[in-house]
């Protein structure tokens, strides 16, 4: 057996594991245990903190493992099973590359080995990890009945403090309730607003989160039917609430109507573009918005109350989307990975791998019983191969039974297009949700030749992954 010496493991708590009992300790424990009887020696554990990986959110002991690993100082990974590592399968992809690049073939997770070294165990690794999101699928869906229930009782529906209220979220703020009223009664007498915006922040006012008031986050707050005292779910009343409202239900319908009406003679923007919100101004650091000027689409930092950026960077829309596009579609060269992004996952392809490998496992059996009937092989031999396709089969079973025991994940069908050719299909919608998979954001940058054409050294991309 190989000894490594340089060995990372890596354990990560998150609010979902309560149920499996598995305390961060606990991996640990067991990870070092692994470590023990294998004669490794453990150069640094990693430890995430109640983060759900499936989120997406930056988890900076993970990230720092893989520096190591890309640096060449960890040569082996211990894991407690494959879903503490990742639930996300293009994360996964990117753990499994980073290994490659770094020659680190060796992966163990307490609940049973995953070897990187062949093509068997990423296949292997890959299914856990499809497995795994769909669970956390299954997590949300229990949330999901769970919020359609309690918006039903009139209870409030969890996460930040409401302005106006405590963080209850059922006794009022008198001091902000007293705002609202105001911000409320101005509105429906005709002020704007953007005078509504500066007189907040001449106020000193700030949000709950202690940010400037925009004329959206006002929006939010008159519009939101909860200041009425009334429980909204998805957008929809669903009754009485259990709080005391600061405003009469009457009044939210008068400034429901009153939004209305402004928004359908206002102008508004005709369309989201593609890379709204995942651009930035390289001046100031602020977001880029869109806009059009004389029939040019552009991406540019906006002055004034809501904005607050600097006003002095815009790029023409069209070239920096393209270019994006297919830096992003260039990242996204693996056909599984697409499927996952586009919201379907391969099944149909997993499930036909699954059954050719067991078939081909059973075809083995068969073949190695005539070999020994025909005194090829001794006993000892075939004994020693038929318990390692048996053992084979034993897992591969057991993945199927998961894949088809599952309504949602059989019968979606995986296409194995290149994303390429269906990018022009999908609609902006989605595009942008998977370049959002794969781009944090990108930075615009003044320019610094003149003349018209696109200088790709302008856009400096943070990638997610
Ligand atoms: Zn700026």
């Amino acid at each position: 057996m190989v000894s490594f010496s340089r060995v990372a493991v890596y354990a990560r708590i998150s609010r979902d594991v309560t149920g499996e009992g598995l305390g961060v300790e606990r991996q640990l424990e067991d990870c070092r245990r692994i470590a023990n009887e294998r004669g490794w020696v453990v150069a640094e554990e990693y430890v995430d903190n109640d983060i759900s990986a499936f989120g997406g959110k930056h988890r900076p002991a993970y990230q720092r493992m893989l520096e190591d690993i890309t640096a060449g100082i960890r040569d082996a990974v211990i894991v407690y099973n494959a879903d503490r590592l990742t639930r996300r399968p293009i994360e996964l992809e990117q753990f499994t590359q980073v290994c490659e690049a770094a020659k680190v073939t060796q992966l163990v997770a307490v609940t049973g080995d995953i070897n990187f070294g062949n093509d068997d165990g990423m296949f292997m690794a890959r299914v856990l990890a499809a497995v795994a999101a769909k669970e956390s699928g299954r997590k949300s869906e229990r949330l999901k009945r769970k919020a359609i229930e309690n918006a039903e009782a009139g209870k409030p529906n969890g996460g930040r403090r409401p302005f106006g209220y405590e963080k209850d979220q059922l006794a009022v703020r008198e001091a902000e309730a007293t705002i609202i009223r105001e911000v409320a009664a101005r509105y429906l007498a005709g002020e704007s607003l953007a005078s509504l915006t500066l007189w907040l922040q001449d106020q000193q006012v700030a949000t709950v989160t202690g940010a400037k008031w925009s004329t959206s986050a006002i929006r939010q707050v008159l519009t939101n039917p909860r200041i009425a005292g009334l429980r909204a779910h998805n957008g929809t009343i669903v009754g009485a609430a259990q709080w005391p409202g600061i405003i009469s239900p009457a009044e939210h319908q008068q400034l429901i109507a009153m939004f209305a009406r402004k928004t359908a003679t206002g102008r508004r923007v005709p369309r989201r573009y593609l890379l709204s919100g995942l651009l930035r101004c390289g001046k100031c650091g602020g977001k880029l918005f869109s806009s059009v000027r004389v029939d040019t689409r552009r991406y540019v930092c906006m002055s004034g109350p809501d904005h607050g950026g600097c006003g002095s960077m815009t790029i023409v829309a069209g070239p920096v989307e393209e270019w994006v596009t297919q830096a992003v579609l260039y990242r996204l060269n693996s056909t599984a990975m697409v499927d996952v992004l586009a919201g379907r996952a391969a099944t149909d392809d997993r499930y036909a791998v699954l059954s050719a490998e067991l078939q081909g496992d059973q075809a083995q059996l068969v073949e190695l019983s005539e070999l020994w009937a025909a005194k090829g092989i001794s006993t000892a031999e075939w004994k020693a191969a038929r318990e390692t396709i048996e053992a084979r089969i034993d897992r591969v079973d057991r993945q199927l039974a998961h894949l088809t025991g599952d309504d949602t994940l059989t019968g979606l069908i995986g296409t194995g297009n290149e994303l390429e050719t269906r990018w022009g299909t999908l609609n902006l919608s989605r595009q942008a949700a998977i370049i959002g998979a794969v781009l944090d954001y990108a930075t615009v940058n003044s320019a610094t030749r003149r003349g018209r054409e696109f200088d790709p050294t302008r856009i400096v991309p943070q990638w997610r992954v």
